[in-house]
């Protein structure tokens, strides 16, 4: 029985009891492969430790708990979880997918999964029209948001009703707020997707996938496949992710805060062009955020005034408190050149046409002192 429907007690106790053999408060690393039979057939429950993993299963009893789901299924990376969702699909399955997405799902959908046999289609789904692109083939719609990195906030429940509507299966991954910011389950989508190496984790220390849903069809494919392609997650990994989900609330209280002040910081500086924080009043999905988000998040892109990839580079290779690196969602505050690191992948016209442009730059904004965050963003603007 869960103690509370709060999710500040759900992060700590959510899918968590103290372990039947020995009454240790946080789930042992069970770091073993597999486990005696008493007699042929005759065991506790589990067998082999890709199929079950007392540590990886309270991990995922963790994740359903936080998003309103019943099941939960850890995986080896955020894309890895995917891989496992894309596989419920038959060559001639259609997909559509909104235009703005991270770069390494675009990849496995158009260098992997396109050579199987799965059509895939972009779609801008702030725009309405964008059902115009669902068919008798369309199984799967999927959606990021906010979105990575130009922060476009998309309608849930507008969306997903749409996609029910068309029969197709509706995916959100909602790496970027998190289940404390919004909860897509509770908003009508189907399945939840993480990369739970960002925020979940949070610590930048671990990379793991995380899926959740409250339909029990769906839950048996996804167990299925997950022990059948076998990208498991470790019980070390499980443990490091359950301990990062425990304080997973008051990080983002302080990612949102933090964002926020650099956020107005960066929209009142001469040298910064355009801000993408959904916090904006200006933001285009500004009324959506406010509706659908708890809080505005942690992640802000802004533009340097003037083209080109030098200067761009120049600032974030001036930053001294922000770290320039890839990934985002952990304590640390990092700094990030789309175009160059993130979004490589994505060929040029593509990716300039959703505005990643050469001179675009996102922040993934820690939990250090705001003065600091905002005295090394200054200093790099202002060289
Ligand atoms: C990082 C990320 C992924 C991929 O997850 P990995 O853990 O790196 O495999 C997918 N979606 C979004 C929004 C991400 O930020």
């Amino acid at each position: 029985m869960e103690k509370s429907k709060n999710i500040e007690t759900l992060a700590i106790h959510g899918g968590q009891h103290p372990d039947p053999t020995t009454g240790a408060v946080m789930p042992p690393i069970y770091q073993t492969s597999t486990y005696v039979q008493e007699y042929p057939g005759k065991h506790k429950g589990f067998e082999y430790s890709r199929s079950q993993n007392p540590t990886r299963f309270a991990l995922e009893r963790a994740i359903a708990s936080l998003e309103g789901g019943e099941y939960g299924a850890a995986f080896g990376s955020g894309l890895a979880a995917i891989d496992c969702l894309l596989k419920f699909l038959k060559p001639g399955d259609e997909i559509v997918a909104c235009n703005d997405l991270y770069g390494g799902t675009y990849r496995l959908f158009t260098k992997v999964f396109s050579d199987y046999g799965l059509k895939f289609t972009f779609v801008d789904m702030s725009d309405e029209s964008w059902a115009d692109a669902l068919g008798a083939n369309t199984k799967m719609v999927w959606m990021e948001t906010p979105t990575n990195p130009m922060l476009n906030v998309l309608d849930i429940a507008a969306v997903s009703a749409k996609a029910k509507a068309a029969g197709a299966m509706m995916v959100v991954d909602n790496t970027f707020a998190t289940p404390y910011l919004q909860r897509p389950l509770d908003l009508g989508a189907d399945v939840v997707m993480h990369s739970g190496t960002k925020y979940l984790g949070g610590h930048s220390d671990v990379v793991l996938g995380l899926l959740a849903t409250a339909d029990k069809d769906i839950a048996d494919k996804m167990y299925f496949i997950q022990n059948a392609s076998g990208a498991i997650l470790g019980p070390m990994d499980s443990f490091i992710a359950l301990r990062g989900i425990k304080t997973l609330h008051v990080r983002m209280d302080r990612h949102c805060e933090n964002g926020a002040a650099v956020a107005h910081f960066l929209d009142a500086h001469p040298a910064v062009g355009q801000v993408f924080w959904p916090g904006l009043e200006g933001h285009n999905g500004h009324e959506v955020a406010k509706r659908q988000m708890k809080k505005f998040g942690g992640m802000v892109s802004f533009t340097v005034k003037g083209e080109g990839f030098e200067k761009t580079a120049e600032v974030v290779s001036a930053l001294k408190v922000f770290t320039l690196a890839e990934s985002l969602g952990g304590v640390e505050s990092l700094a990030g050149h789309p175009a160059s690191m993130t979004h490589a992948s994505i060929p040029k016209e593509e990716r300039e046409k959703v505005g990643v442009t050469d001179n675009l730059i996102r922040l993934s904004v820690g939990i250090e002192h705001v003065d600091d965050l905002l005295a090394d963003l200054e200093q790099a603007l202002d060289k």
